[in-house]
């Protein structure tokens, strides 16, 4: 069994969004392919993934150091000794070689979209949802075939009002969606209130709404908002400092009571670990986001869960960033807290195909093979430019 070509797809993001430090409308994601020498009704199984939202095409990382280092390994440092198909976590160990440790960055990213890849092929080639193949692996026992979910949105416009914010948050409402999460910190405390005071229009309560500062803020102004809205008592706030100032994070969390959530920009599990000793984090209450589209792929994401439960905290507490079918499936594969959507942005990779089944704020996969991409009309026209 061989990987015998592996090809990448820049595609651009739509939509002209932003949140409060990043505009979207000039975003590209990486869509990769693995192409095995498997075939099922005379084609080839292909593992198809991208590398998330929010981080850009990894073009350059992916054709010149991950590809070339995995064609040309033996095909059998590929395989799992024991199944005699592929393992993920070899493929990411042979992507890797000759890289050296720490720093992580935009690697992390391309990485994650090969690593994926290699899930979808394994679960194409077992005829199989994804998160049926990643249960396994993990040797997680699989509790629901669906997950909560919550409607990802509400970025800043050219011409915004709160006007259009609650028309937005209204069309995901008639979708099935109950619950929301809004940015914050891309206008002024003010403003960012009427914001969410409008959102609340629909969400109805504030156990139904979360607020994403995008790492905008430094510590006084991360405390002035939770000044401004801790009665409201929203579902959390998110990343309301940078990613990686631990001590603000604990400092927002010795003065606000309500949940925080943070973690989608750590892509390994030591930013992890070192979250977890400094950061103040809570069990039973803060969330954590990482992305295994960010962070390698599954094989580290999933280590990085073994982790927060080695330092007592629930996996229930993980709902991964990034709003699409691969955490979806990943989700429900490791038995999170949930998966995020975007229904209405970040076009032809957000949100989910119609046949996924969305209410009572819960999203439920389709028996699909694989991360069930291909059913994902958005995608058609860029999965058939890459496989053909
Ligand atoms: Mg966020």
């Amino acid at each position: 069994m061989r990987i015998v070509e592996l090809r990448e797809l820049t595609v651009p993001l739509e939509g002209r969004v932003a949140n409060a430090v990043v505009n979207f409308s000039a975003h590209t994601v990486s869509l990769v392919a693995a192409i095995s020498d498997q075939y099922r009704n005379g084609r080839p199984v292909v593992g198809l993934a991208f590398n998330s939202i929010g981080r850009f095409g990894q073009s350059g990382i992916l054709r010149e150091r991950l590809f070339p280092r995995v064609l040309s390994a033996d095909p059998e440092a590929l395989l799992n000794p024991e199944t005699g198909c592929f393992d993920p976590a070899r493929v990411a160990e042979v992507a890797m070689r000759n890289e050296k440790p720490g720093g992580h960055g935009d690697r992390a990213i391309a990485l994650g979209a090969l690593e994926l890849a290699t899930w979808d092929l394994l679960a194409k080639l077992a005829d199989e949802p994804a998160w049926r193949t990643i249960a396994r692996a993990f040797g997680h026992p699989v509790t629901s075939d669906r997950t909560p979910v919550y409607a990802a949105g509400g970025y800043y416009y050219p011409n915004d009002s709160t006007a259009r914010l609650v028309d937005e948050l209204q069309r995901y409402r008639d979708l099935g969606y109950t619950a929301f999460k809004m940015k914050i910190g891309g206008a002024t405390l003010r403003e960012d209130m009427l914001r969410i005071e409008a959102a609340l229009t629909v969400a109805g309560t504030g156990a139904n709404l979360c607020v994403d500062a995008n790492g905008r803020f430094d510590l006084e102004t991360a405390l002035a908002y939770a000044k401004a809205f801790s009665a409201l008592e929203l579902r959390w706030y998110e990343e309301a400092g940078d990613p990686l100032d631990y001590a603000l994070n604990q400092s927002l969390i010795q003065q606000y009571a309500g949940p925080v959530a943070t973690g989608e920009n750590l892509f390994s599990r030591q930013d992890v670990a070192n979250l977890v000793r400094y950061g103040g984090m809570r069990q039973a209450q803060d969330v954590f986001q990482m992305d295994a589209g960010l962070c390698y792929g599954l094989t580290e994401y999933a280590a990085m869960v073994e982790l927060l439960e080695g330092n007592g905290f629930n996996r229930r507490q993980c709902h991964p960033h990034g709003g699409h079918l691969l955490n979806l499936h990943i989700a429900i594969g490791l038995g999170l807290g949930g998966c995020e959507a975007y229904p209405g942005v970040f076009q032809p990779f957000g949100g989910y195909p119609a046949e996924c089944g969305v209410g009572d704020g819960f999203v439920r996969p389709t028996d699909a093979p694989g991360f069930g991409l291909e059913q994902k009309a958005e995608l058609a026209t860029c999965i058939e430019r890459l496989v053909g």
